[in-house]
């Protein structure tokens, strides 16, 4: 029985590594093994990671012209609802590399990912501890057509490396638009009341970080960190893969 599994579980492999061969996903480069999927260690050390100066509030690369540890010119104009860090910038290598992982249903490729969130966590958030982390959820329908949901693999990671529980604490009731889609104001409003708490009472004083891939605008986040606050929550932040 066992051999007949090996030889199934074989030809799956070699199959999957006929469509898609172990190459980079941008340059189509030889990966470093073991790695099956993601980018090539060339690639990998191009990415635009953000490191200080940036906003306070949003996190995205201060101008030269903004004052360091200080808010960049939208957050002047509006502050955001949640304190937000990315890892990097939402260009390449990690457009190929997030693309690959969303639409390509390959859930190893969020690995690289997550190795990504787990390396800068240390520097984006120094003194500050969550008690869980919280992926953004998909909805069920979207969840069934991709089989996985890619927030939820990150927080898994970053939560083992952190050794913290990783809290389901909110669903989608509402599906949507992807935001990427629609214009800057049409945003605001296809999120609304897109998410609702799992379990209120279990949030009361809770401090929680919400786990993302990528964010234009920081909407889906901010509706999030919005529920979840409203539901007594003692503090919210928002930590992400990439962000435009
Ligand atoms: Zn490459
Ligand atoms: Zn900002």
């Amino acid at each position: 029985m066992s051999g007949l599994l090996e030889i199934l579980q074989s030809g799956a492999e070699g199959l999957l590594r006929l469509v898609y061969p172990p190459a980079c996903a941008l340059c189509g480069g030889r990966l470093e093994p073991p790695r099956k999927l993601g980018l090539c260690p060339e690639c990998w050390r191009g990415a635009p990671l953000i490191r200080l100066p940036y906003c306070t509030a949003c996190g995205q690369p201060l101008n030269a012209d903004e004052v360091p540890g200080g808010l960049c010119l939208d957050c002047r104009l509006q502050a955001p609802p949640v304190v937000l860090r990315a890892a990097a910038l939402y260009r390449e290598p990690l457009v190929s590399l997030l693309h690959l992982c969303k639409f390509d249903f390959w859930a190893p490729a969020a690995e690289q990912l997550a190795e990504l969130l787990v390396e800068r966590a240390h520097a984006l958030f120094p003194d500050w501890r969550p008690d869980a982390l919280v992926p953004v959820p998909l909805h069920p329908r979207r969840l069934r057509w991709r089989g996985f949901n890619q927030s939820e693999l990150l927080a898994r990671a970053l939560a083992e490396h952190w050794d913290l529980p990783v809290t389901p604490a909110l669903r989608r009731v509402r599906d949507t638009v992807p935001q990427a889609r629609l214009p800057r104001e049409a945003r605001l409003t296809n999120l609304r009341g897109a998410f609702a708490p799992r379990r209120p009472a279990g949030l009361r004083g809770a401090r929680l970080l919400l786990i993302d891939d990528v964010t234009t605008s920081g909407g889906t986040v901010y509706e999030c960190a919005r529920t979840l606050s409203a539901a007594g929550t003692a503090e919210v932040r928002a930590y992400l893969v990439a962000r435009s």
